[in-house]
Formats: C-alpha cells, sequence, structure tokens
C-alpha cells in the first residue's frame, strides 16, 4: 500500500458548525479525519496539521509554510501529498507551491477542499479527500487541485462559484486526468519519471507590498499617482477590461502612471478580469499601448497565479543588484517564462 501525507491547513473541509450556525475550524484538528474513517483502506498515510483556519486569512508565509513542510518530507518515503484547504484561497496556494517546488517534483501535490462542512450529509467533503487521496496514488508528478470529477493543473485553476460542488476551473489549459472507478491521466500531465534523480530546488520567497486595482471605467488616475511616491509600494497589477485593455485617452488613461511607476522602479502588471484571454495577444490599442508605456502582460495565465508569480519573480529580482531599467527587462522576462506549466 503507498504512503501519503495528509497535510491539514483549514478551511470548510474541517469546520463543524457552531450553536449559532457559525462555520468555525475545529478546536482539536485531528477531529478532521472523522470525515472519511476509511481513508485508510485507500492508502497508508501520516497526518500533519500545519494550519488550521479559513483561507480567507492566508497570506504568503502560509503558502511558504506548506512547500517547506513539502520539500522537508521529500525523501521519506511518500508516494504523494493531498493538502486540505479553503477553497477561498486554494488557487492562490496551489499557483505558489507549484512555483516554490518547481519542474524537479516527482511525486503529486493535491490541494482539496470542500463547500459544505462534513455536517451535510450529500456534501462533498468526504468525497473530495477520498478523491484526493486516489489522485496522490497516480502516477502524476505536479501540483494538482482535485475537486469534485476534476483534477486540475494547480497554477491554473482558479475558483469559479461559491457553492456549487464543482467549484474550480482551469479556463486556460485542459484537466489533468479523469476521475472514474480510476484516476486515469491526460496526456497533459506531468508524470513521474523513475529517471530523474533531481532534487526540488525550493524556492519560496514572495515579495510583499504589491497591490491589486480592477479596473474600472472612469478610475481617476490620483489615486494610483500616489503609489507611484510610496516608499513600500515594490509593484503593481492592473487588471484589465478584456485581453490586457487599459484607458489610453483623456483624463483617464493610464499610460503615464504606468510609465512614471516603471521608471521609478514600480512594475505595473497587466492582467485580465476575465479568466482565459491573453493579455499578450490583444489586438486592441488600448491593451498595446499600455505594454508600449512599460506594462507587462501576463499571457493566459489565471489572474490568481499571475499574482502570486510577481511575488515570486520580484523576491528574486529585489535581491540582485540590476540597475532599474535591467530589473523591468529581467522581471518582464521571467514573468513571460514558464517554470512549471503556469502559462503557454
Ligand atoms: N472560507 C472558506 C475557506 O476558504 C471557504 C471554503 O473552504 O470553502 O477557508
Amino acid at each position: 500500500m503507498k504512503k501519503i501525507c495528509l497535510i491539514y491547513t483549514g478551511g470548510t473541509i474541517g469546520m463543524w458548525p457552531n450553536e449559532a450556525g457559525i462555520l468555525l475550524p475545529p478546536e482539536n484538528p485531528d477531529n478532521f479525519l472523522k470525515i472519511a474513517p476509511d481513508l485508510h483502506e485507500i492508502a497508508e498515510f501520516d497526518f500533519v496539521t500545519l494550519l488550521n483556519k479559513d483561507s480567507t486569512n492566508f497570506c504568503p508565509d502560509d503558502w511558504i509554510a506548506i512547500a517547506q513542510a513539502i520539500y522537508d518530507r521529500r525523501n521519506e518515503g511518500y508516494a504523494g501529498f493531498v493538502v486540505a484547504h479553503g477553497t477561498d484561497t486554494m488557487h492562490f496556494s496551489s499557483s505558489a507551491v507549484s512555483l516554490a517546488l518547481g519542474k524537479n517534483l516527482n511525486v503529486p501535490v493535491v490541494f482539496t477542499g470542500s463547500q459544505t462542512d462534513a455536517s451535510v450529509k450529500h456534501g462533498d467533503a468526504r468525497t473530495n479527500l477520498m478523491r484526493s487521496f486516489m489522485v496522490a496514488c497516480s502516477d502524476l508528478a505536479e501540483v494538482a487541485l482535485c475537486f469534485d470529477h476534476a483534477v486540475f493543473r494547480g497554477a491554473r485553476a482558479q475558483k469559479r462559484h461559491e457553492s456549487e460542488f464543482d467549484a474550480f476551473e482551469s479556463p486556460a489549459f485542459p484537466r489533468l486526468a479523469r476521475l472514474t472507478k480510476f484516476v486515469e491521466l491526460f496526456p497533459e500531465a506531468k508524470r513521474r519519471n523513475p529517471e530523474i534523480k533531481d532534487d526540488i530546488e525550493l524556492i519560496a520567497e514572495f515579495a510583499p507590498n504589491i497591490v491589486q486595482i480592477s479596473l474600472i471605467p472612469g478610475l481617476e488616475t490620483h489615486f494610483l499617482n500616489s503609489l507611484i511616491s510610496n516608499e513600500f509600494c515594490h509593484g503593481v497589477i492592473l487588471q484589465s477590461f478584456g485581453a490586457g485593455n487599459v484607458p489610453d485617452q483623456g483624463p483617464f488613461s493610464l499610460l503615464e502612471f504606468i510609465a512614471k511607476a516603471s521608471s521609478f522602479g514600480k512594475p505595473v502588471l497587466v492582467t485580465s478580469q476575465f479568466p482565459a484571454n491573453s493579455t499578450t495577444n490583444t489586438e486592441y490599442g488600448p491593451g498595446k499601448s499600455a505594454v508600449e508605456a512599460g506594462a507587462i502582460p501576463t499571457g493566459n495565465m489565471t489572474s490568481a497565479c499571475a499574482m502570486v508569480k510577481f511575488r515570486w519573480v520580484l523576491a528574486q529580482v529585489m535581491k540582485t543588484n540590476l540597475k532599474n531599467g535591467e530589473r523591468q527587462k529581467r522581471i518582464r522576462e521571467l514573468m513571460n517564462l514558464s517554470f512549471v506549466g503556469e502559462l503557454d
């Protein structure tokens, strides 16, 4: 029988309603295992309580803790890892852990959670956990997110619904597997390779102090201009209206802001409010002029993964002593490279 490491971090999957009906993390995280008493019939496992909170309160230090916990146990004979996590920020964590563990990962790391707590008899807490164990025993060799009947690449998934059981989607990349009685991996899935002996190169650093602005029609630029002189601000994300389109005319044009911020050492990333749009290939003038002004497009990465990767890239580039121009160039280059299949 294979051996799995089950890392518990919190979320609805471990919660139970109190007398007032409010869902709270359990006082004793060991109670989590009661949702699936027959889990050991799928695989032997060790249970690690790493965190016990609503994922709304997660921050980059929590991503680091998860990546480090897996890294520290990489030579302990586990066939795979399952991370039980809240759904609200699971796709941020799965993106972060993918980048932190990198391309040499040779086992599955499967994030899962649930829409309903274990008191809901017809709910998904038990099913999702059991299915994730099956995936963690498969030949997959990457960070995945398993939810309902789907298995997605961790760096490509995003939450699509706050209550339906198929809570996640992967707008720009196919699923990794079909879940039937068995786990049938699709060709897109990275598989274990016994020949690969390269150790994981852990890069678990994420820069603080970035800010994301979701664009609205008529956004006054003076709100943004204060960021240029803000000594703490390390970078700005503009979540564009479509394929990287950013206002470029009249008093609401953001082009001057983009150019100034970039020249003051605050890179400006452009993501999309829509899931699968490519911000690299925009055909529209307002998108092209933003890039010409210095904005960095994020291809077809999800907006969550682009934000996480921005922090990850910044943390690495900030350690170098490159001058600003070179720095911006390096950030653009790294943002456009695919490290773990997070973009095409
Ligand atoms: N707020 C919860 C969390 O993210 C939602 C969930 O788990 O579904 O922890």
